[in-house]
């Protein structure tokens, strides 16, 4: 299982399964041979499909595209992703039930394998693939109530360190 022992040869980078954060493993999986049907599979299995998409899609852009996973979730939750980001996530994953059986997977991969400290330090990171609904100011502007004018929304992205901080130790990374 610890591949960081393997040869170094060509192409092949060593991937740490307990470095990669849930969206990462989840990305991984979409790339992976993993079969879109919801059966079940054992660790050991669903652990080696994560270990192949890390290397169809390479580190860089498995953390990447992990970040962006997560970003859009964030989104998606607060109802704030945009036309642009929207038509991007599609693209990736044209396939949504695929997307659910890898996100499932991921989720219980981790469950059953741990996340490194790195990994989880990274849990949370989450990234806009296109122009978000703040522009970058960590503020959406949310509704317009008469007296108030229009009121503003933190982005659950831009302005997450802030809406942890908020929302107090249980959900901090
Ligand atoms: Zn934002």
């Amino acid at each position: 299982m610890n591949t960081s022992t393997q040869q170094v040869t060509g192409a092949v980078v060593p991937v740490r399964l307990m470095d990669l954060t849930t969206s990462e493993r989840a990305v991984a999986l979409y790339a992976s041979d993993m079969p879109s049907g919801r059966r079940r599979h054992s660790v050991e299995q669903v652990s080696a499909w994560i270990e192949q998409g890390v290397q169809r899609l390479g580190r860089e852009q498995t953390a990447r595209w992990g970040a962006f996973l997560y970003g859009h979730r964030l989104l998606e939750l607060s109802r704030s992703v945009t036309d642009q980001v929207q038509q991007r996530h599609e693209q990736k994953y044209p396939q949504r039930g695929r997307l659910a059986v890898a996100d499932q997977n991921a989720a219980n991969n981790v469950f059953w394998t741990g996340l490194s400290a790195d990994a989880r330090s990274r849990n949370l990171d989450a990234a806009v693939d296109g122009e978000c609904a703040c522009h970058g100011t960590g503020s959406i502007p949310a509704f317009y109530e008469e007296g108030l004018g229009t009121v503003d929304m933190l982005c659950p992205v831009h302005a997450a360190v802030t809406l942890r901080a908020m929302r107090g130790p249980l959900v901090a990374a």
